[in-house]
């Protein structure tokens, strides 16, 4: 465990502060270590991989980093009698190693990985994929360890992979700490000529089409249902965009890239500029970009600045709110007798309430309620907006919900307080 170690470099962005504790275990016990450290401690975690699509904060990250990378990066194929091949791989092997090897032992599935920067958790946890190929196509289970330290497997379709969506994806934004150890795939028995080919057209297409000489991580937006990012950009008129004094540049070869000229950007540039993107394309074709890079820590300057608060309803409605949701219409986790004293930070509580799919679509349109109310008050000219989020008591829904919309609109570039107001008021008032 080391204390104050700087994280740019270990980035492909080539921006960010340091960490305030960080390790670089090599083994599942010393991850279960680290877990621990975190958790009696009372230590936020981040886990970082190849640091391939992740943007730090120049303030870094308060808590502790673990970075799944050499230490734990094994390698094994099995050929099974059927043709196929089974491949064991450690989540800290890089992506491109991962897919060479497999392609070199002759097996067919990993091409479309073989340019992709990062490790292969990294590549599961936000199932990376480039022409056609998806890690979903090939990764058959996956082993993390929880919080707890335990072990355990995901497999089939409870991998839950989306578009640049996991399981894991998920896990992360209901707030749970998780490391992924190892993965297995299912590759099968190829032509080597036509790997080799497929490999080297990739190959040729990336090289001519992205700015691989300078840093960046890869495409900055998700490709929103229908469109793409890099021709709204375009569209925009943003190819080769810079605000005025910052290294951070739309990329002139690939609008969808964000680069660092020199690597002389700070993380707050590259963030203003993603900003500026994002409502720039949003005035121009009323599309919403989201950041496909995932953001790490505090930035600064967007406004208004969104405050979320959770509340009962029994207590009043927190003045001066612009908008106030009501979630007294999911199942109240109050009623449940061993969840009746916790609160909605809890995990028991947390799981509880994610189990409904309701929880997650109401949500979702919360936040796209937020984020139309956002874009009023922006073009008002306004600094604050206030979002109140109730439920009965303000001990279980409201603060469940409120916590996952904040995560949301965060992992979406947005500048976010939260705040619990009834939280302490006693559980048995619910
Ligand atoms: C030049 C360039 C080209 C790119 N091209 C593509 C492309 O074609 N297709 C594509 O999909 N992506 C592409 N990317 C983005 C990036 O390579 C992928 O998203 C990659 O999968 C990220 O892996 P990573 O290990 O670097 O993850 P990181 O950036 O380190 O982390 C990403 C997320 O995964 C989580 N994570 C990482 N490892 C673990 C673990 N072991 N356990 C738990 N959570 C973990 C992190 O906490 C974080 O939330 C490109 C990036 C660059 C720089």
């Amino acid at each position: 465990m080391r204390e104050g170690v700087e994280l740019k470099n270990l980035t492909t962005f080539k921006c960010g502060g340091p960490a305030r504790y960080y390790d670089e275990p090599a083994s599942a016990e010393e991850t279960a270590a680290d877990l621990k450290f975190a958790a009696e401690n009372g230590l936020d975690v981040f886990v970082l991989g190849g640091g391939a699509n992740c943007l730090i904060s120049d303030k870094g990250f308060d808590g502790l980093v673990i970075k799944i990378g050499k230490g734990m990066a094994s390698y094994e194929l099995t050929e099974n009698a059927d043709g196929t091949a089974t491949v064991r791989a450690g989540a800290g092997l890089p992506l491109i190693a991962f897919a060479t090897r497999t392609a070199q032992a002759g097996y067919t599935g990993t091409e479309f990985a073989t340019g992709i920067p990062g490790t292969l958790g990294g590549g599961v946890f936000m199932n990376a994929g480039a022409y056609g190929g998806e890690m979903r196509d090939i990764i058959t289970s996956v082993t993390y360890i929880d919080a707890k330290g335990e072990i355990r497997e995901v497999s089939g379709d409870d991998l839950d992979f989306g578009y640049r969506r996991s399981f894991f994806a998920k896990l992360a934004v209901e707030g749970k700490t998780f490391v992924i150890l190892s993965v297995t795939a299912l590759v099968h028995k190829g032509d080597p000529a036509e790997i080799t080919a497929r490999i080297e057209e990739y190959r040729g297409k990336r090289t001519s089409s992205q700015p691989l000489d300078m840093p960046s991580a890869g495409s900055t937006f998700k490709r929103p249902e229908g469109y793409f990012a890099g021709k709204l950009i375009d569209d925009a008129g943003l190819r080769g965009f810079a605000l005025e004094g910052s290294a951070a540049r739309v990329s002139p070869k690939h609008c969808g890239f964000i680069v660092n000229e020199g690597g002389k950007a700070s993380a707050q540039d590259v963030y203003d500029l993603i900003v500026k993107v994002s409502d720039t394309v949003f005035e121009k074709s009323g599309v919403r970009l989201e950041p496909e890079v995932r953001l790490v820590g505090a930035f600064e300057g967007r406004l208004p600045v969104i405050n979320i608060c959770s509340f009962g309803f029994k207590y009043g409605v927190p003045e001066g709110s612009n908008l106030v949701f009501d979630v007294r219409s999911l199942k109240n986790p109050y009623w449940e007798p061993e969840l009746k004293f916790l609160s909605g930070l809890d995990e028991p509580v947390r799981d509880y309430l994610a189990g409904f799919e309701k929880t997650g679509i109401l949500i979702a349109n919360d936040v796209d309620e937020i984020e139309d109310l956002h874009d009023e008050f922006r073009k008002a000219g306004k600094d604050e907006l206030y979002v109140a989020v109730g439920c009965t008591g303000g001990h279980h829904r409201s603060v469940y919900c409120a916590t996952r919309i904040a995560s949301e609109l965060r992992a979406r570039g947005y500048q976010v307080t939260l705040t619990h107001k009834d939280i302490i008021k006693d559980a048995c008032d619910e």
